[in-house]
Protein backbone atom coordinates (compact mmCIF):
# COMPACT_ATOMS: atom_id res chain seq x y z
CA UNK A 1 0.00 0.00 0.00
CA UNK A 2 1.20 3.44 -1.07
CA UNK A 3 2.28 5.64 2.14
CA UNK A 4 -1.18 7.58 3.10
CA UNK A 5 1.98 9.81 5.09
CA UNK A 6 2.87 12.21 1.91
CA UNK A 7 4.95 15.51 2.24
CA UNK A 8 1.40 17.37 2.46
CA UNK A 9 -0.19 15.40 5.02
CA UNK A 10 2.72 15.66 7.44
CA UNK A 11 2.61 19.59 7.22
CA UNK A 12 -1.12 19.64 8.60
CA UNK A 13 -1.71 17.96 11.45
CA UNK A 14 -5.00 17.89 11.41
CA UNK A 15 -4.92 15.90 8.15
CA UNK A 16 -2.16 13.85 9.24
CA UNK A 17 -4.52 12.42 12.59
CA UNK A 18 -7.11 11.63 10.03
CA UNK A 19 -4.50 9.73 7.50
CA UNK A 20 -2.89 7.90 11.09
CA UNK A 21 -6.77 7.23 12.19
CA UNK A 22 -7.00 5.04 8.58
CA UNK A 23 -4.43 3.00 9.10
CA UNK A 24 -6.10 0.32 10.92
CA UNK A 25 -3.66 -0.53 13.94
CA UNK A 26 -5.26 -2.56 17.20
CA UNK A 27 -2.56 -3.91 19.31
CA UNK A 28 -0.15 -6.34 17.48
CA UNK A 29 -1.43 -4.87 14.33
CA UNK A 30 1.03 -2.05 14.31
CA UNK A 31 3.76 -3.23 11.76
CA UNK A 32 1.56 -1.57 8.73
CA UNK A 33 1.56 2.39 10.38
CA UNK A 34 5.23 1.13 11.99
CA UNK A 35 6.71 0.67 8.09
CA UNK A 36 4.78 4.05 7.09
CA UNK A 37 6.11 5.71 9.52
CA UNK A 38 9.63 4.68 9.87
CA UNK A 39 9.66 5.26 6.11
CA UNK A 40 8.80 8.85 6.37
CA UNK A 41 11.09 9.44 9.42
CA UNK A 42 13.91 8.23 7.34
CA UNK A 43 13.11 10.53 4.55
CA UNK A 44 14.17 13.41 6.64
CA UNK A 45 18.08 14.64 6.67
CA UNK A 46 18.13 16.06 9.77
CA UNK A 47 16.78 12.61 11.77
CA UNK A 48 18.83 9.28 12.50
CA UNK A 49 15.85 6.65 12.72
CA UNK A 50 16.29 2.66 14.37
CA UNK A 51 13.05 0.37 15.10
CA UNK A 52 13.03 -2.61 16.84
CA UNK A 53 9.89 -4.87 16.74
CA UNK A 54 7.04 -1.80 15.83
CA UNK A 55 8.50 0.85 17.33
CA UNK A 56 10.23 3.38 15.59
CA UNK A 57 13.01 5.62 17.60
CA UNK A 58 14.11 9.08 15.24
CA UNK A 59 16.41 11.57 16.59
CA UNK A 60 18.03 14.59 16.13
CA UNK A 61 22.20 15.03 16.97
CA UNK A 62 22.32 18.88 16.98
CA UNK A 63 24.78 19.12 20.35
CA UNK A 64 21.83 21.06 22.34
CA UNK A 65 22.63 20.95 25.97
CA UNK A 66 19.14 19.17 26.52
CA UNK A 67 16.97 16.02 25.07
CA UNK A 68 13.48 15.79 25.31
CA UNK A 69 11.04 12.78 24.45
CA UNK A 70 8.09 12.81 22.57
CA UNK A 71 6.74 10.03 22.89
CA UNK A 72 2.64 8.34 21.57
CA UNK A 73 1.80 4.58 21.33
CA UNK A 74 0.75 3.46 17.31
CA UNK A 75 -2.14 0.96 18.50
CA UNK A 76 -5.44 1.00 19.25
CA UNK A 77 -8.02 -0.59 21.36
CA UNK A 78 -10.29 -2.36 19.00
CA UNK A 79 -12.55 -1.09 16.26
CA UNK A 80 -16.12 -0.73 17.34
CA UNK A 81 -17.92 0.31 14.25
CA UNK A 82 -15.50 3.36 14.16
CA UNK A 83 -12.98 2.92 11.28
CA UNK A 84 -12.45 4.56 9.36
CA UNK A 85 -12.45 8.22 10.17
CA UNK A 86 -15.49 11.30 9.40
CA UNK A 87 -15.50 14.10 9.97
CA UNK A 88 -18.72 16.18 11.20
CA UNK A 89 -18.45 20.14 11.83
CA UNK A 90 -15.12 20.43 13.87
CA UNK A 91 -14.69 16.75 15.09
CA UNK A 92 -12.99 13.81 13.54
CA UNK A 93 -14.28 10.50 14.72
CA UNK A 94 -12.76 7.34 14.79
CA UNK A 95 -10.94 4.89 16.39
CA UNK A 96 -7.88 6.07 18.01
CA UNK A 97 -8.56 9.78 17.15
CA UNK A 98 -8.43 10.36 20.86
CA UNK A 99 -6.14 7.60 22.30
CA UNK A 100 -3.64 8.67 21.13
CA UNK A 101 -3.43 9.07 16.94
CA UNK A 102 -3.78 12.78 17.43
CA UNK A 103 -1.22 13.11 19.92
CA UNK A 104 0.94 11.30 17.75
CA UNK A 105 0.26 13.24 14.76
CA UNK A 106 1.30 15.96 16.33
CA UNK A 107 5.31 14.50 17.56
CA UNK A 108 4.99 12.92 13.54
CA UNK A 109 3.98 16.69 12.02
CA UNK A 110 7.44 18.05 14.11
CA UNK A 111 9.43 15.49 13.45
CA UNK A 112 8.90 16.16 9.60
CA UNK A 113 8.98 20.07 10.08
CA UNK A 114 11.44 20.88 12.73
CA UNK A 115 14.86 20.50 11.66
CA UNK A 116 16.46 22.58 13.94
CA UNK A 117 14.44 22.52 17.74
CA UNK A 118 16.40 24.02 20.65
CA UNK A 119 16.39 21.09 22.42
CA UNK A 120 17.80 17.94 20.92
CA UNK A 121 14.17 15.40 20.70
CA UNK A 122 13.71 11.87 20.52
CA UNK A 123 10.90 10.34 19.38
CA UNK A 124 9.21 7.57 20.30
CA UNK A 125 6.35 5.67 18.58
CA UNK A 126 5.60 2.26 20.16
CA UNK A 127 3.58 -0.63 19.63
CA UNK A 128 1.32 -2.24 21.98
CA UNK A 129 0.38 0.09 25.28
CA UNK A 130 -2.94 -0.92 25.50
CA UNK A 131 -2.63 -4.30 26.09
CA UNK A 132 -0.32 -6.81 28.29
CA UNK A 133 2.63 -4.60 29.34
CA UNK A 134 4.99 -7.34 28.21
CA UNK A 135 4.24 -6.40 24.72
CA UNK A 136 4.64 -2.51 25.77
CA UNK A 137 7.08 -1.23 22.94
CA UNK A 138 8.32 1.03 25.79
CA UNK A 139 8.82 -1.16 28.49
CA UNK A 140 10.51 -3.26 25.65
CA UNK A 141 12.63 -0.08 24.28
CA UNK A 142 13.94 0.36 28.11
CA UNK A 143 14.61 -2.80 28.28
CA UNK A 144 17.17 -3.25 24.74
CA UNK A 145 17.61 0.00 24.10
CA UNK A 146 18.19 1.89 27.40
CA UNK A 147 20.18 4.90 24.84
CA UNK A 148 16.43 5.74 23.38
CA UNK A 149 14.91 6.79 26.47
CA UNK A 150 18.13 9.13 27.88
CA UNK A 151 16.59 12.63 28.21
CA UNK A 152 16.23 15.27 30.48
CA UNK A 153 12.02 15.52 29.90
CA UNK A 154 9.82 13.58 28.16
CA UNK A 155 6.20 14.69 27.27
CA UNK A 156 3.55 11.44 26.31
CA UNK A 157 0.68 12.80 24.45
CA UNK A 158 -1.49 10.74 25.59
CA UNK A 159 -4.91 12.63 25.58
CA UNK A 160 -5.65 15.44 28.72
CA UNK A 161 -7.20 17.59 26.49
CA UNK A 162 -4.99 20.01 26.47
CA UNK A 163 -4.02 20.44 29.79
CA UNK A 164 -1.19 19.11 31.23
CA UNK A 165 -1.07 16.25 33.35
CA UNK A 166 1.67 15.50 35.88
CA UNK A 167 3.01 12.51 37.23
CA UNK A 168 0.65 9.41 37.74
CA UNK A 169 -0.50 7.42 40.49
CA UNK A 170 0.52 4.29 41.15
CA UNK A 171 -1.49 0.99 41.54
CA UNK A 172 -1.44 -2.01 44.06
CA UNK A 173 -3.82 -5.31 43.45
CA UNK A 174 -4.03 -7.20 46.73
CA UNK A 175 -6.22 -10.39 47.70
CA UNK A 176 -7.87 -9.90 51.57
CA UNK A 177 -8.53 -13.87 52.63
CA UNK A 178 -11.10 -14.40 55.53
CA UNK A 179 -10.93 -18.49 56.45
CA UNK A 180 -13.69 -20.52 58.42
CA UNK A 181 -14.31 -24.29 58.68
CA UNK A 182 -17.38 -26.20 56.81
CA UNK A 183 -20.13 -27.07 58.24
CA UNK A 184 -24.07 -28.21 57.24
CA UNK A 185 -26.12 -24.93 57.62
CA UNK A 186 -28.47 -26.93 59.43
CA UNK A 187 -25.42 -27.65 62.10
CA UNK A 188 -24.12 -24.43 61.34
CA UNK A 189 -22.58 -24.18 65.23
CA UNK A 190 -20.21 -26.61 64.49
CA UNK A 191 -18.47 -24.12 61.25
CA UNK A 192 -17.02 -21.03 61.10
CA UNK A 193 -18.53 -18.52 58.26
CA UNK A 194 -15.68 -16.63 56.15
CA UNK A 195 -17.95 -14.70 54.56
CA UNK A 196 -18.86 -13.47 58.19
CA UNK A 197 -15.47 -12.63 58.34
CA UNK A 198 -15.34 -10.82 55.24
CA UNK A 199 -17.98 -8.62 56.53
CA UNK A 200 -15.17 -6.47 58.75
CA UNK A 201 -12.77 -6.31 55.23
CA UNK A 202 -16.01 -4.46 54.16
CA UNK A 203 -16.22 -2.36 57.18
CA UNK A 204 -12.84 -0.95 57.06
CA UNK A 205 -12.74 -0.64 53.43
CA UNK A 206 -16.65 1.71 53.67
CA UNK A 207 -14.57 3.60 56.97
CA UNK A 208 -11.45 4.27 54.70
CA UNK A 209 -10.63 7.89 54.55
CA UNK A 210 -8.27 7.79 51.48
CA UNK A 211 -5.46 11.13 51.49
CA UNK A 212 -5.75 14.08 49.18
CA UNK A 213 -2.30 14.87 48.60
CA UNK A 214 -0.81 17.98 46.59
CA UNK A 215 3.23 18.10 45.11
CA UNK A 216 3.97 21.06 42.97
CA UNK A 217 0.78 22.11 43.18
CA UNK A 218 -0.71 18.78 41.32
CA UNK A 219 -3.77 17.27 43.99
CA UNK A 220 -3.52 13.34 43.85
CA UNK A 221 -6.32 11.35 45.21
CA UNK A 222 -5.63 8.05 46.73
CA UNK A 223 -8.64 5.73 46.87
CA UNK A 224 -8.85 2.01 48.37
CA UNK A 225 -11.40 -0.06 46.98
CA UNK A 226 -13.29 -3.37 46.72
CA UNK A 227 -13.04 -4.72 43.37
CA UNK A 228 -14.08 -8.45 43.59
CA UNK A 229 -15.40 -10.40 46.06
CA UNK A 230 -15.98 -14.22 46.04
CA UNK A 231 -16.74 -16.81 48.20
CA UNK A 232 -19.32 -20.02 49.19
CA UNK A 233 -19.49 -23.80 48.48
CA UNK A 234 -22.97 -24.24 48.02
CA UNK A 235 -26.41 -23.68 49.23
CA UNK A 236 -26.35 -25.88 52.23
CA UNK A 237 -22.65 -25.28 53.52
CA UNK A 238 -21.06 -22.70 56.23
CA UNK A 239 -17.94 -21.20 53.69
CA UNK A 240 -14.43 -21.59 54.77
CA UNK A 241 -12.82 -19.43 52.95
CA UNK A 242 -14.07 -15.46 51.46
CA UNK A 243 -11.71 -13.98 49.17
CA UNK A 244 -11.93 -9.62 48.74
CA UNK A 245 -10.00 -8.32 45.92
CA UNK A 246 -8.67 -4.67 46.74
CA UNK A 247 -7.22 -1.88 44.43
CA UNK A 248 -5.25 0.81 45.90
CA UNK A 249 -4.55 3.90 44.21
CA UNK A 250 -1.75 5.62 45.34
CA UNK A 251 -0.31 9.08 45.60
CA UNK A 252 2.91 9.77 43.72
CA UNK A 253 5.15 10.11 47.16
CA UNK A 254 4.57 6.86 48.43
CA UNK A 255 6.51 3.69 46.74
CA UNK A 256 5.05 0.56 45.91
CA UNK A 257 6.64 -0.90 48.92
CA UNK A 258 4.74 1.96 51.15
CA UNK A 259 1.70 1.67 49.77
CA UNK A 260 1.90 -2.53 50.51
CA UNK A 261 3.04 -1.70 53.98
CA UNK A 262 -0.07 0.99 54.17
CA UNK A 263 -2.35 -1.81 52.90
CA UNK A 264 -1.15 -4.24 55.46
CA UNK A 265 -1.53 -1.69 58.24
CA UNK A 266 -5.48 -1.30 56.88
CA UNK A 267 -6.03 -4.79 57.00
CA UNK A 268 -3.66 -5.64 59.96
CA UNK A 269 -4.97 -9.28 61.59
CA UNK A 270 -5.86 -10.41 57.71
CA UNK A 271 -4.04 -12.73 55.17
CA UNK A 272 -3.17 -9.98 52.52
CA UNK A 273 -1.67 -11.40 49.43
CA UNK A 274 0.03 -8.64 47.11
CA UNK A 275 -1.40 -9.58 43.17
CA UNK A 276 -0.11 -6.81 40.98
CA UNK A 277 1.24 -3.28 41.77
CA UNK A 278 3.25 -0.52 39.89
CA UNK A 279 5.02 2.60 41.06
CA UNK A 280 3.28 5.75 40.18
CA UNK A 281 5.58 9.28 39.29
CA UNK A 282 6.53 12.29 40.83
CA UNK A 283 4.85 15.38 38.42
CA UNK A 284 9.00 16.36 38.48
CA UNK A 285 7.72 19.90 36.82
CA UNK A 286 11.11 21.57 38.04
CA UNK A 287 13.39 20.62 35.44
CA UNK A 288 14.16 23.49 33.11
CA UNK A 289 12.35 21.81 29.96
CA UNK A 290 9.28 21.04 32.30
CA UNK A 291 9.15 24.65 33.44
CA UNK A 292 9.42 26.07 29.61
CA UNK A 293 6.84 23.85 28.19
CA UNK A 294 4.13 24.60 31.05
CA UNK A 295 4.61 28.76 29.83
CA UNK A 296 4.09 27.35 26.53
CA UNK A 297 0.77 25.99 27.92
CA UNK A 298 0.01 28.70 29.94
CA UNK A 299 -2.19 26.84 31.98
CA UNK A 300 -1.57 25.08 35.32
CA UNK A 301 -0.72 21.30 35.33
CA UNK A 302 -3.41 19.07 36.79
CA UNK A 303 -2.65 15.75 38.77
CA UNK A 304 -2.77 12.49 36.21
CA UNK A 305 -5.02 10.60 37.96
CA UNK A 306 -4.61 6.59 36.41
CA UNK A 307 -1.64 5.04 35.48
CA UNK A 308 0.24 5.80 32.67
CA UNK A 309 3.44 5.02 30.55
CA UNK A 310 5.27 8.24 32.25
CA UNK A 311 6.04 6.28 35.14
CA UNK A 312 8.69 4.25 33.13
CA UNK A 313 9.99 7.52 32.53
CA UNK A 314 10.14 8.39 36.27
CA UNK A 315 11.67 4.92 36.95
CA UNK A 316 14.36 5.87 34.96
CA UNK A 317 14.97 9.29 36.71
CA UNK A 318 13.43 11.24 33.57
CA UNK A 319 10.67 13.99 34.80
CA UNK A 320 7.78 13.19 32.45
CA UNK A 321 3.65 14.41 31.78
CA UNK A 322 0.80 13.97 29.68
CA UNK A 323 -0.35 16.48 27.30
CA UNK A 324 -2.53 15.66 24.24
CA UNK A 325 -5.34 16.87 21.88
CA UNK A 326 -7.79 14.16 22.65
CA UNK A 327 -10.06 14.02 25.32
CA UNK A 328 -9.37 11.04 28.17
CA UNK A 329 -13.16 10.55 28.69
CA UNK A 330 -13.63 9.20 24.75
CA UNK A 331 -10.63 6.82 25.06
CA UNK A 332 -11.86 3.68 24.56
CA UNK A 333 -15.34 4.73 23.51
CA UNK A 334 -16.91 3.92 20.35
CA UNK A 335 -17.78 7.91 19.45
CA UNK A 336 -14.40 8.50 20.42
CA UNK A 337 -13.64 11.50 18.28
CA UNK A 338 -11.33 14.64 18.77
CA UNK A 339 -12.27 18.41 18.52
CA UNK A 340 -9.85 19.96 14.99
CA UNK A 341 -9.29 23.18 17.44
CA UNK A 342 -7.25 20.97 20.16
CA UNK A 343 -5.42 19.46 17.63
CA UNK A 344 -4.16 22.76 16.50
CA UNK A 345 -3.85 24.52 19.47
CA UNK A 346 -1.71 21.45 20.54
CA UNK A 347 0.59 22.11 17.31
CA UNK A 348 1.23 25.25 17.96
CA UNK A 349 1.81 25.29 21.49
CA UNK A 350 4.29 22.51 20.77
CA UNK A 351 5.71 24.75 18.75
CA UNK A 352 6.15 27.73 20.61
CA UNK A 353 8.20 25.62 23.01
CA UNK A 354 10.00 23.77 20.67
CA UNK A 355 10.84 26.49 17.64
CA UNK A 356 13.98 28.05 18.56
ZN1 LIG B 1 -3.35 5.83 25.12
Amino acid sequence: MANPLTPDVLVDPVELTRALVDVESVSLNEKALADHVEEVLRQTSHLSVERLGNTVMARTDLGRDQRVILAGHLDTVPLNNNFPSTVVDDLIYGCGTSDMKSGVALALHLAATLPDPRYDLTYLFYEAEEIDSRFNGLRLAAESRPEWLMADFAVLLEPTYGVVEAGCQGTLRAIVRTTGRRAHTARAWRGVNAIHAAGEVLRRLSDYRPRTVTIDGCTYREGLNAVRIQGGVAGNVVPDEAVVEVNMRFAPDRTEKQALEHVLEVFDGFEVELTDSAPGALPGLSAAPAREFLTAVGAEPAAKLGWTDVARFAALGIPALNYGPGDPLLAHAPDEHVEIGKIRDGAATLHRWLAD
